[in-house]
């Protein structure tokens, strides 16, 4: 008797373990599909920033949000075509 007790209370464990595991993912996907929020400061060049070859990308002047077109992050500064400043790369804002 003693012994199917126990082998009760640890199905019902193992029943609680499973519900507990669903919830965590049933919120992990919520939490995926959550949009990203927006924040005012435009987003940086970064290291991981990549350019298309041909299409290239769109970076703005921090300086005079002048576009500028590059079509590769091979640089560590370069120089702004409006105001001619010259600015480090992780400086460059991005287009969201
Ligand atoms: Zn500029």
């Amino acid at each position: 008797m003693k012994n199917r007790e126990f082998m009760e209370y640890l199905e019902r464990k193992e029943l609680e373990k499973g519900v507990e595991a669903l919830e965590k993912k049933a919120l992990e996907d919520k939490l995926m599909e959550m949009p990203e929020l927006e924040d005012a400061d435009p987003e940086k060049v970064n290291k991981y920033t990549r350019a298309s070859k041909y299409d290239g990308k769109a970076i703005y002047c921090p300086k005079c949000n002048t576009l500028n077109r590059v079509y590769h992050f091979t640089w560590s500064a370069i120089t702004c075509g409006g105001c001619k400043g010259m600015v480090d790369k992780t400086d460059w804002n991005l287009t969201k």
